[in-house]
């Protein structure tokens, strides 16, 4: 008898800093594109909260970023497709680098561990030095290893943790 092999697992980042005409703010956005990565192939099995930011500055740029957990028999290079087609669906042009967007859809990590062509990277490089990728991230995989360094997203994370101000009244000195 063969056993079923469980799917791998992917965590998506996602990230929109601009409306779109007919979905509205990033974070509805967000939503949208949520639900538009799951497919006969692509099972949701946990989203993050959506970190939005307050609109700031004179560009009174609004920010969004989420992470989603799927599970699917998609290989790499099929999962990269698959988000560069819903991109494109939600309006993203290309030569946006870091410009506004209305959707950016990464892959950050891969069950299966690393990744490496010229297309594809796995994990995601800037994951350890992004905290709007890290603290979503936390929430729904915190003990998952990143393959390289061996730590977890959480001990990744807590880097960015600020220390809380020692109450001096309180401890008495
Ligand atoms: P960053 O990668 O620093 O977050 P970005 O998301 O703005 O930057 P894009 O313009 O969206 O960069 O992507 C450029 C190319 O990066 C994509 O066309 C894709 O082939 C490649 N790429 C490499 N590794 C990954 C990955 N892990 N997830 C998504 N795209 C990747
Ligand atoms: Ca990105
Ligand atoms: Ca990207």
């Amino acid at each position: 008898m063969t056993q079923a092999m469980p799917l791998p697992l992917y965590a998506i980042g996602l990230g929109s800093n601009r409306r779109h005409a007919r979905f509205g703010d990033p974070r509805r956005v967000l939503l949208r594109a949520i639900a538009a990565i799951e497919s006969e192939a692509v099972e949701a099995v946990d989203a993050s909260p959506i970190i939005a930011s307050a609109p700031l500055g004179p560009s009174r740029r609004r920010y969004a970023n989420a992470v989603l957990l799927v599970a699917s028999s998609l290989s790499p290079p099929e999962m990269l497709a698959h988000l560069k087609a819903i991109e494109a669906e939600f309006g993203r042009r290309m030569g946006q680098r870091w410009g506004a967007r209305t959707l950016d859809l990464d892959i950050l990590l891969w069950s299966g561990g690393t990744w490496a062509d010229d297309m594809l990277t796995i994990p995601h490089p800037e994951i350890e030095r992004r905290n709007f990728v890290l603290a979503p991230l936390a929430t729904i995989a915190a003990n998952w290893r990143h393959p390289v360094s061996g730590l977890t997203i959480r001990q990744l994370g807590a880097k960015f943790v600020r220390p809380k101000p020692v109450d001096r009244g309180a401890a008495g000195l």
